[in-house]
Formats: C-alpha cells, structure tokens, sequence
C-alpha cells in the first residue's frame, strides 16, 4: 500500500467532441447565432465537459480552462492590457472588443499571434505597452461557480502565471519585467484574492516558462511573485504548474512558497526526475506527476509508468503525489469514440483526451488498491500494435542501416552550382516566381470533395484538375512571371497530400486539435515505416511543364515539415523518423528530376517550430533537421535547382542552419520580422539565391506597385541583386483568383522597374 495518491487533469480540449465550440464560433461571428444563444451554447458545451471529467472520477477537475479562443487573451483582457486602438478602455471589455483584438476588425489590426512554446497552438500575443492594469472581470471566479453550481464540481481554477504572462507579452523593453511585474501584481493579487474570498482550496497556476532556460538573476522575480503572493493571500492553495521541459533551478522552484508544484515527466529528458532524486522533494508540498503524454496520442505502456510512480513514490509521500497529464489535454483530441472507421489494432493503440484519463484513473486504481487486472487490455493492445509489420519494415531498415553513405552534399559548391545553373536556365536579373498554391476556389474544394465521395472517379478528377492546371499555366504566362508552377490544384493541405501516398502515414476521422481561435488541424498519425510507394507529384508537374516553354517549379513538402506537423510514434526518435521521410522524398526529388523537372522547391515553413526550449538541446535538432533536408534534395544534378520556402516564424536568429540546408535559392516570409532579418543580412550578408517575399499573402488587399518597389529596394540595399528573387510571401491558395492576378501583375510591373534601375535597360 503506497498511500492515497490522487488524479488531476489540467485543462480539457475546448473544441469539443464533434467540433462544437468552433462551429458555435463561427456561428456566432457570421451573425448566423445571436449573442444570447452563443452563451448559452457554450455554457451547455462547458456543461458537458465538466461532466465527463466528473464521470471520469477525477479527483481535481481544471475550472477556466474553457474559453471563447484564446487563455492567453481571457487573461490580458481580465489584466485591462486593451490596446487603444480597439477603444476606450478600463471597465468590462465587451465580447466585440475580444474578439476584435483576436481577428481584427474595420479599424484596427487583430493583435500577433504566435505559437505557444514548442505547441502547434497559437496564442494571441498580450500588448502591454500603455496599458494600466486594471481587474476588468474574474473569469476564473465566475467559472468556478459555473461549476460547482451546475455540476457540483468544487473545481481548481487555472491560470497564467504572472512571469510567464508577462515573458510571452511585448509592447515593454525585455529589462523593464521587474517593473511590469510591480505594476501587475496588485492586479493579480487581488484576483486570487477574490478566489480565496469564495473559498476556493486549490487554484493552478501555469508557468511553462520556467522551463525555457530561466536564468539564476531571472528566478529572483518568479520569487517577488510567489512571495508576495504568499504573503497576500495565504489561505490560497497554489499549484504551479510547469509543462514542456524540464524546470530550471529545481532546488529553488520546489522552495517557493505554494503548495505544490507541478512537473512534466514525459518531456523532461529525465531531468524532473533526476533531480526529485538528487534534491528529493519538501516536506508539505504536493508533487503533480505528469506521466501521461499531454501531446501525443498513444496509449501509455502503463506498466513503464507504473515503473515511474514507483520511483516517485520513494521521494514523494502517496498522499501528496497527484497523477496528471504532463500538460493541458487542449493538444490532443478529444475522444476515440467517434474514430470508427480505424483499423482496430491501431485503434486500441491510441488514447484521446478522454482515454488519457481513463489511463489516469486505472493507476490511481493499481497504486492505491492494487487492482492489477485491468492492466491486462492496455498489455494486449500495446503488444498487438507493436507486432504490425507495417511498424518495422525490414526494407526500411536497411535503407536506415546505408543512410551515412549516402550522398547528402551537393556535388558542387553553391557558387560553382550558380554559374552551371545561370547558363542552363538563363534567367533574366531578378526573376519572379511564387511560392506554389494559386486560388483554392469553392469549384475545385467542391471537385475533390465529390471524387473523394465517389461521385467522380479518377479520370474525371484527374480532368478537373488538369483544365486547373491549363488556366493556371495560361495566367502566369499572360502576367509575365519568369518561373511558373502548376498551382497544387489537387492538394487539400501540403502534409495530407505526402502522408496519404507515403506508406506509414494514418489519417483519423475525427483527431481535430485547436490551432488558434476557432481553426482546428487533424495531424496526420506516423505510426509506421515511411516509405515512398510511387511517385507523388510527377504527373501535375510534368502536365504543367508540358504546357510552356517556361520552368515549372516542382513542389514538394520537406521532412522536417511533415514530421512537425504529424502526430509521430514515440518508439523511434524523431530524428529518425525524419530521416525515413527524407529518403522517401529523395526518390521523389529524383523522380520528378528524371521526368525533366529541374527546379524543385522543398518547403519546410515548419523547421523552427520543432526548435527545443532549451538552448543546450538546439543545436543538436538543428544539424539534423538540416541533414533531413539534404538527404531529401542533395542527389540532383548540378544544373538542377532545389528552392525550398519557410513561413511563419522568426528566421533572423537561424540564418546559419538556413544557410546549410544549401538551397540554390530560399523564399522567405517577411511580413513579420521583416526589420530583424534584413538587419542579419546586413550584418552577415547572405549568399546563396534568396526571395524575400515583397508583399503579404495574408491579406486580400493589393499592394501597389510602390509598395513593392519600395520592399525591393529595401531588400537590394543588404543583398546582392545576381542572387534576388521577387515572389509573394507565402502561397495563394487562400486568396482569390482576381486580387492574385492583380497582385501579381503589379508584382511584376515592380520587378521590371527595379531591373531597369539596376541595367538601364528599359524593359
Ligand atoms: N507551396 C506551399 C503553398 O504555396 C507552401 C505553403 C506554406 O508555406 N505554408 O501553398
Ligand atoms: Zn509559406
């Protein structure tokens, strides 16, 4: 008998079972659902999953986990951080003034949004700037009542933590923290102080920032918080919970002065572990366990974490030890229930958010009664699924075993390449070109979503989808752009479309996680081998090429992508995983190459986001996320030319890894840090071929041809116009098909002003 431990979750998926939440969102934006009713939906959504949490048997059920988009956003709106241009301030913020700032509206830009730590979940980014703290409302008081009044439930209310609040805020100098930390607290004190007014026990505090490298002189302000906090309101029980890593400065975390803390023991490295061990653990304090894997899907070996509860338990008293996931549930799925369609062996290999807490329970159930028995179907589903054959391919394996033999440097050096290549292409000085999808219209969602239903088989689809190829290849000719590409007409979305051709992929029915706001992704499941089974993309390509005399871009997904934005098996590392996809689309990259598509682009916009927290751990993903790249491109020809693409983030800081993928030329999104990358350029220079994108895709407005000529201007001022590129930032796929010709045409109107500036050659 090891003592009572107890089971909590941390936060509950909001989107709900069948996409409720968001559909009710949407609803409610298009004015199709009037405000009363979008309340009252959402309180029978909120309803409903407290309820499964309590027929779960949980011993701690997270309160204010729920929201209208974003917890980031609950918490600068409940802190009055309201930048001005959405109006007056102080006072409630109305619903409209939410969710302006998340989406924009007529008159003011929505705030940035970026993603949350190394999650594909996008949070909406606090400005501070001069905002004056101020308590607007107490949404986690209210949903704290909402629960126990409704459902009974005495929940814990969560929150950011203040540190972490204020670190993923901007709009303050970085040295300035101390004092907004000052500015802030009273605010925040007193809305625990209310929590502890109601009676609550428990509130959870989340502070995933202190794992991301916090420096020694950096944990000083984490303990102005939690004193003062201390001091404040000392009959709170806190909870701070960290997630994501491993914490930094345990000796010192674990001697703050709250309740319990919080750790992550799955994607830790083993360090939380290491160091309960080494430092052991407070007398007083409770220890939340995070042993279930809050971000993927798999079932647990729930024997390995029977193996680690043991450990813990010998540093950790069973009735301070609580059993959670190792963070929030908001990143996986919500239920297997609807997944019907999935061959069962995998199936029974998988556990959504409501099986995570089905595993939670069953080992309170084993720890505390020793009721070992219901271990058994978890063993037979874990040991049937590790047997498919599909999971270790011997073929695969010997292509891993040969992967250092393999070429994976270009045969020349990039400036030798750049003048074979000059010759072979022959391309006039600042060529222009895009970055791959042209207008998803609803006539072509509408084509793919009849051949998928089986109302137009292949041949007919295949037309379809050729007549787009025609009208594509006919607009970029007749607007002049230098090199063309086929326009990804048959691509729902660029991992989908590899995932479904390449062996060892899996796609769910109903696997939605939340991206940002109301816009959910079903990641592809790697559960297997991958393995290329025929060429992908040849024939598009090669149709296309076949209409012009121009180059047509071949287009491709990188690895590094493909498994970023995958739900991936946990028995293999991901590098390795990685790898198997490069050697997949190596044989693409050549097939595509022996079909006379000689310029090929391999996007990898994802390549930052699978950067580790900690600093030690970056440069170790970085080298291999590269050699991904270049086992996937580096086989091709001297003359042919590999382009690849990346979007989304901050690049400025990685330039050098950019540099090492050995790309003939990169595309690259400016719009969100154009300042920062062009300062690196000037600083380093950069001399491989690059296209920094001179107008933002996001938006449907066209930029003038002034606006662009000024982006290229900028651009020619840090980088060499032999290696310059002019394209959009970002594909069109989202854009319609007018706004994109216009754009384009302006685009090329700029790009032959600016090669006359530099020739004196009117074009
Ligand atoms: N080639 C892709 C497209 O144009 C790239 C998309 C992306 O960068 N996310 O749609
Ligand atoms: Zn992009």
């Amino acid at each position: 008998m090891q003592g009572n431990v107890t089971v909590a979750n941390l936060g509950y998926p909001r989107i709900g079972e069948d996409r409720e939440w968001k559909k009710t969102l949407e609803a409610f934006w298009s004015g199709k659902c009037g405000e009363e009713a979008f309340y009252a939906e959402m309180e029978r959504i909120q309803l409903a999953h407290l309820e499964v949490q309590k027929a779960k048997g949980l011993d701690s059920i997270p309160v204010n986990d729920f929201t209208y988009y974003d917890h980031m956003l609950d918490m600068a709106v409940m802190l009055g951080v309201v930048p001005a241009r959405f109006g007056p301030t102080g006072g409630t913020v109305p619903i409209s003034t939410y969710f302006a700032m998340a989406r924009g509206n007529e008159n003011a830009a929505a705030c940035e949004m970026t993603k949350w730590f190394n999650t594909n979940y996008h949070y909406i980014v606090p400005e501070i700037g001069e905002a004056v703290p101020c308590l607007t409302e107490n949404k986690p008081l209210a949903a704290y009542r909402f629960a126990k009044s409704r459902a009974g439930i005495e929940g814990r209310p969560v929150i950011v933590g203040l540190y972490t609040f204020l670190k993923l805020s901007k709009g303050f100098p970085s040295h300035h923290l101390t004092d907004q930390i000052e500015r802030f607290l009273p605010v925040y004190v007193e809305l625990l102080k209310q929590l502890e007014q109601e009676g609550v026990a428990w509130v959870q505090i989340d502070e995933p920032a202190l794992v991301a490298d916090t420096k020694a002189e950096e944990f000083e302000r984490v303990e102005l918080i939690y004193n003062t906090i201390r001091d404040r309101v000392p009959q709170l029980n806190i909870m701070l919970q960290t997630y994501f890593e491993a914490v930094d400065n345990y000796e010192r975390l674990v001697n703050l002065p709250v309740g319990g803390i919080g750790l992550d023991f799955v994607h830790d490295s083993g360090a939380n572990l290491k160091s309960l061990k080494q430092y052991g653990w407070p007398d007083n304090k409770s220890l939340g366990a995070g042993i279930i894997d809050g971000r993927n899907i798999w079932r647990s070996d729930l024997d390995a974490k029977l193996a680690l509860i043991h450990e813990i338990l010998e540093h950790v008293p069973g009735h301070r030890l609580i059993l959670q996931p190792s963070c929030s549930l908001l990143h996986v799925p919500v239920s297997l229930q609807r997944e019907l369609k999935m061959n069962k062996m995998i199936r029974d290999a998988l556990a959504y958010a409501n099986e995570k807490l089905d595993e939670l329970t069953l080992l309170k159930s084993v720890v505390s009664d020793n009721m070992t028995g219901d271990l058994e179907a978890s063993r037979n589903a874990l040991s049937l699924f590790r047997k498919l054959p599909e999971r270790n391919r011997p073929d695969v394996a010997a292509q891993m075993a040969g992967i250092d033999s393999l070429r994976d440097k270009r045969n020349l050096p990039f400036q030798s390449r750049f003048e074979v290549q000059r010759r072979k292409w022959n391309l006039p000085l600042l060529p222009t070109t895009t970055i791959g999808s042209f207008p998803q219209t609803a006539e072509v969602r509408q084509a793919r979503l009849k051949w998928r239903r089986g109302e137009w088989d292949d041949a007919r689809y295949g037309m379809f989808v050729r007549q787009q190829i025609e009208q594509c290849i006919k607009v970029q000719e007749e607007i002049g752009l230098d090199v063309l590409v086929h326009g990804e007409f048959e691509r729902t979305d660029m991992v989908e479309f590899f995932g479904e051709k390449l062996a060892g992929f899996l796609f769910t029915q109903n696997g939605w996680v939340q991206s940002y706001g109301s816009r959910c992704v079903k990641p592809p499941v790697i559960y297997g081998d991958v393995a290329f089974t025929g060429a992908m993309t040849v024939e598009e390509t090669a149709y296309a090429q076949s209409l012009t005399e121009l180059p047509v871009k071949g287009m491709l997904t990188g690895p590094v992508t493909i498994l970023n934005w995958s739900f991936v098996r946990d028995d293999r590392s991901r590098e390795e995983v990685a790898n198997q996809i490069a050697l997949s689309l190596r044989k693409e990259v050549e097939a595509l190459e022996s079909a006379g598509i000689e310029m090929i682009q391999v996007d990898e916009p994802a390549i930052r986001e699978g950067l580790p927290l900690k600093e030690r751990d970056q440069a170790a993903y970085l080298e291999w996320a590269v050699k991904a790249f270049r086992i996937a491109t580096a086989s091709v020809k001297d003359t042919t030319q590999i382009h690849t693409h990346m979007c989304y983030c901050e690049f400025h800081d990685m330039i050098d890894s950019i540099l090492a993928l050995d790309a003939d030329v990169i595309s690259i999104e400016t719009s969100r840090s154009h300042g920062e990358l062009i300062a690196s350029f000037e600083l380093n220079g950069y001399d491989h071929g690059i296209g920094l994108g001179v107008y933002d895709i996001h938006s449907p407005r066209v930029p003038s041809v002034d606006e662009m000529s000024e982006m290229i201007d900028r651009a020619l001022r840090v980088l060499d116009p032999e290696l310059f590129w002019i394209n959009p930032d970002c594909g069109l796929k989202t854009r319609g098909w007018e706004e994109t010709a216009h754009a384009l045409r302006n685009m090329i109107t700029a790009a032959r002003a600016a090669r006359e500036k530099l020739t004196g050659v009117i074009q």
